[in-house]
């Protein structure tokens, strides 16, 4: 009785172990796994809320409309994680406030006093957690980096100009240099 079966059970994008809370191994449409967490910062990253793109083939997927947290689990990858963490907690998922946070329903809570497994990492997670903030295309945020790209460019083209007249003085001194000689 000692089968090892290859168990991958790290995220491809951030090389965390797998868990059953921010760290669920969320499953997409096109079979790649990647856990919940980095999928909540990609989703807030987009413009779109509503797909995520997967980092692996770029095929979309639908969020599921009841939230992020209620894509599949991947059951292989679950099958590998201990015991106590083949129960994913409810999870829930605040794009607003870019938040993933512990749902503590009623539902949870008699479900925990029935079968009492302790679930490991729980006590050394926080239960929420920022997955960043949304991402923005209001016309002000533009303004902004428009304004700052103006000047900056000015900046540049000032140093360009410096730059081509050394190089300008340099060669004709040295051409100069070369006719003399
Ligand atoms: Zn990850
Ligand atoms: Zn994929």
């Amino acid at each position: 009785m000692s089968e090892e079966k290859p168990c991958d059970v790290e995220c491809a994008i951030c090389f965390s172990i797998y868990n059953n809370i921010f760290r669920a191994p969320k499953v997409l449409d096109c079979g790649h796994t990647f856990c919940l967490e980095c999928l909540a910062r990609m989703n807030m990253k987009s413009y779109v809320a509503e797909a995520i793109q997967c980092p692996m083939c770029r095929q979309l997927t639908l969020v599921p409309t009841d939230g992020l947290p209620r894509l599949s689990n991947d059951p292989t990858v679950l099958s590998c994680l201990p015991e106590a963490m083949q129960r994913i907690c409810s999870i829930g998922f605040s794009r607003a406030k870019g938040r993933l946070f512990v749902k503590k329903g009623p539902n949870s809570q008699r479900k925990k006093r029935k079968r009492r497994v302790k679930p490991l990492f729980v006590s050394t997670v926080s239960e929420s957690l920022d997955v960043g903030q949304p991402a923005q295309s209001d016309s002000h945020r533009q303004q902004d980096e428009g304004c700052w790209r103006v000047s900056n460019n000015k900046w540049c083209s000032i140093v360009t100009i410096i730059i081509i007249l050394m190089t300008v003085g340099l060669l004709i001194s040295s051409i100069l240099a070369f006719t003399i000689l």
